[in-house]
């Protein structure tokens, strides 16, 4: 997503832009997304400094690291970033930051609930779904 300074009304300019997760990298041995992440911009100019305000909008799958089923994840972020504005400078680039904000935010172990039961250590059976012979 970049920002021409320039197309910077007085009023401020709202951008609109659906982001492809393979395009910014986005995706990891555990973090799929399944459509493009929504990103809303609303973004402002004075004298020597743009501001952008954020929201984003994806819907992410991630593996649990327990059960190792596959969950959906809601993912919403709201992020402010402001930019000095140089005169040679005018596009904007906020692609990097939109990636390090989003992927900061990756769980280390993910769980598809706070109390997963996880597999079984003998037989592998996933005890969210029932208690196993084992014991
Ligand atoms: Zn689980
Ligand atoms: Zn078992």
């Amino acid at each position: 997503m970049k920002i021409d300074v320039r197309q910077i009304h007085p009023d401020g300019l709202v951008l609109e832009e659906a982001l492809g997760a393979s395009q910014y990298e986005l995706e990891t041995d555990i973090v799929k997304f399944l459509s493009p992440i929504k990103v809303r911009a609303a973004i402002s100019k004075i004298t020597n400094a743009v501001t952008a305000d954020l929201s984003l909008n994806a819907s992410m799958h991630m593996n649990c690291s327990r059960c190792l089923e596959e969950f959906e994840v809601n993912f919403e972020k709201k992020l402010r970033f402001s930019y000095p504005v140089d005169k040679s400078e005018a596009v904007i680039d906020l692609g990097p930051d939109i990636r390090e904000a989003i992927i900061f935010d990756y769980p280390i172990k993910p769980l598809c609930s706070p109390d997963c039961k996880g597999l079984c250590l003998k037989c592998g059976k996933n005890l969210n779904e029932g208690i196993c012979d084992c014991n």
